[in-house]
This record gives C-alpha cells, structure tokens and sequence, in this order.
C-alpha cells in the first residue's frame, strides 16, 4: 500500500531543504548471497566477502581503506560500491534517569530519525538489559493524533541498512563500556509493516548469528494494524515478538486514535494476530496508550477485555506522552491501575509501563520535529480543534460509566 493510499495526514512541520541520496547500497543491508555474487563477478576468492563481512559486523572498522587484508584494488571498488556506514551524523541526547538516551541520526538526503537506548540495570536473577529502538521510516503516514511522528506526516522509507546501523550505533558505543545491545524493538519513528522489505531484511540481518547475532526473540516488530504485514510475518514464521498497538478496542475510537483502522479493523488486527500466534506459537503484545479521559474508562478495559479474552495476548499500558498539538494529557496512576485490575481479572496478562519516553512510538519524532520550522499558532488552533470534534464524535456512543 503506498501511502497516499491512507487517510491525509497533512503534516504539521515544514522540512528542510534536501540533499541528494547516496546511490551506493549500505553493506548492513546487502544480502550474504549479493555480496559473494559481487565478489565472485570479479574474479575474487569466495572467502573475501566473508572477510570483509566479518570487520563489518565487528564494529572495528570504518572505511573500506582500512581493511588492510585486502588488496587495493578491491578496497577501492568496495567503497565505489558499497557504504560501511549510512548515518551521515548523529547527535546524542541523554534524557533525565540517566538510563536512556536519545539519538538524533542524519541521513544522506538530510532527513532525520530517531533512535533510542533504555538501560535496565540486573534486578535479582534477571540479567541487565540494553534496549535499542529504532526506526524503520523517516516521519509517518499513519498519523496518530497522540504522536510526535504522526504529526511530522510521511518522508520516506528507510533502507534496511539505514535501519540496522542504528543499532550499530548504540552497539559500537557500548562496546565502550563492555556493554552490548540485548533487545531491539522497531517502535520508533515510521509504521514498520509499511516498509515490510526493508524491516523484514533488517531483523534477518540483527539476528543472523553471522552477521549482529542477536537472539531472534529479542526482537519485537510493531505495528499499528498493517494485516498484509502481519500475514507476511507469519508465513516466515520468525521467532520475533510481534507487537500491535491497540490503543482503543472500539472501532469508532480507534478509527481517531490509530486512522490506519478505517482500512483494517480492529477484529481483523486481533484476528491476523492470533493467526501469528498459532504459526509461531509467540504470544503478542498489545500496546494501549493511556489518555485521561479519552480510551481509560472502566468500559474500554472491558472492551479491551472482551475483544482479547481467549488470546494469548500481554497487555503493556503506556502513559501517553504529551504531545504539544493535542489537547490530551496522560492517565492519571489510579486511572491505569484501576483499567490493569478489570484486564487481569478477566485473566489477560498485564503490565503498566514506566514511560520513559519512548517505549512506544510516542515520543519519537520530538527530536526531529525541533529541527523543522514550527507551525503556526492557528495551524496549531485547527488540529486541536479537529481532533476535539472527532473525539467528541467517537465518544458519543460509549456507554455512559461510573467512575
Ligand atoms: S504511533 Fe507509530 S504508526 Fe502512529 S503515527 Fe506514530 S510512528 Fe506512525
């Protein structure tokens, strides 16, 4: 699906202007079978493109010039055909706790994306964890009202390199400390199951034990609701976490909050999922973000509770972040936690999420959305005024609640 194809989403930022694309594929993203044709098209043994993959994935090496073991000539067609690194600049941001920071990555044509690493020191026997999420679009089609990306509007796909060298980034950085990546999560910036290819090309690489060598069930693809997508996953039958973000369990909320629904209902994301379950045997996760007043009733979590009872489903409530062009603020404690009560006693796993401004696509797009030129105040005035209406519109028929 293109994304002219969803619903407008015009974007509320102006973009600088671009630069030119660089037309040499990044290695990250070259397929082993590509990479020892190329090599075997110009008369080299096969056991170079292995050696060159190999300095590659180790991090040690960054120009194709510094691969001694290689003869000249061949150091100069690899750098006339490929590039080691496609992130052009990054800059790091680290935020409050001291266990997350932020990374804002410049690409070739002078978009920019995000990517995020959380810390999460060992508590008793479980292990310290380095989290990477990454981004697998610059901006977004989809346009969820309550995120940073949705309110940039669509840019372009990313590569499967320009995806995988995220996490290279943080890698190299803690390599540092000797520290490594443990799990990465495709929950920033884009809809991933809309560049299904290069998502697809992107964890094989993360996870093939010859290239980053990542465990495959360290990694979790998110969607907002793609079923093409999600069918795709489960005829591969990957180990990966498969998580869709839920938001609302009533179609006429979620078509404000998650658009994409008015082209794939909700029955038909829970129904894809559960198919996605029964090939891999891999319980899914539903994201709900948390917005006070909007999705937290005691009767969305019975919906919620009622639209997931039988599946084998965890259920991860996010306080939403603010964003600065909506009229919403996040759940209040007691609100979250009475919604967690009604989901487990219906007997759904659940767990309510420390926001630590990333954990869903929420807060990516912030950084990115600072380097474009802000909107007006009336600009601003109409979307919060849209969006007013049609949640007012959506809310009309939910029963009236205590509490
Ligand atoms: S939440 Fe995800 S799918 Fe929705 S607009 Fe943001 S990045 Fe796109």
């Amino acid at each position: 699906m293109t994304p002219a194809a969803l619903p407008a989403n015009p974007p509320l930022f102006e973009v600088p202007s671009l630069g030119r694309r660089d037309a040499r594929p990044g290695l990250s993203g070259v397929e082993p079978r590509d990479f020892a044709a190329w090599f075997a098209e110009r008369g080299q043994p096969a056991y170079r493109a292995r050696q060159v993959a190999d300095q590659h994935w180790s991090g040690r090496v960054e120009r194709f010039t510094d691969m001694r073991t290689l003869p000249e000539a061949v150091r100069l067609a690899l750098d006339d055909a490929f590039r080691l690194q496609t992130l052009a600049e990054t800059t790091v941001r680290p935020t409050d706790d001291g266990l997350t920071d932020k990374a804002l990555h410049g690409l070739d044509d002078g978009r920019s994306v995000e990517s995020v690493l959380m810390r999460y020191p060992a508590r008793g026997p479980r292990r310290a964890r380095a989290t990477v999420c990454i981004s697998s679009q610059a901006g977004c089609a989809v346009g969820c009202p309550f995120c940073a990306t949705g309110e940039l509007g669509f840019w372009r796909d990313l590569s499967a390199a320009e995806i995988v060298d995220q996490v290279r980034f943080w890698a190299a950085r803690l390599a540092r400390d000797g520290e490594r990546v443990t799990n990465v999560v495709f929950m920033g910036m884009g809809e991933p199951l809309l560049n299904t290819d290069a998502v697809i090309s992107a964890a094989t690489a993360l996870t093939d034990p010859r290239r980053f060598g990542l465990g495959a069930r360290h990694v979790t693809i998110s969607t907002s609701g793609v079923v093409p997508g999600i069918e795709r996953l489960t005829e591969l039958k990957p180990q990966w976490t498969l998580a869709v973000s839920l938001h609302a369990a009533r179609a006429a909320l979620r078509d404000v909050l998650v658009p994409l629904n008015r082209r794939w209902s909700v029955d038909r994301v829970v129904a894809a999922a559960a198919a996605y379950t029964a090939a891999t045997g891999r319980r899914v996760t539903y994201e709900y973000v948390m917005i006070d007043g909007i999705n937290d009733t005691p009767t969305d979590a019975a919906d919620t509770a009622a639209l997931l009872g039988g599946h084998l489903a965890h259920v991860n409530l996010i306080p939403m972040n603010p964003v600065a062009h909506t009229p919403w603020r996040p759940s209040g404690r007691d609100r979250i936690e009475a919604f967690a009560a009604i989901l487990r006693g219906a007997g759904l796993a659940t767990t309510v999420r420390r926001n630590r401004g990333i954990e869903i696509g929420a807060a990516c797009g912030q950084l990115a959305a600072e380097r474009a030129a802000e909107p007006t105040p009336d600009v601003v005035a109409r979307r919060r005024d849209l969006l007013t209406r049609r949640t007012a519109a959506a809310l009309r028929d939910r029963a009236p609640v205590a509490g």
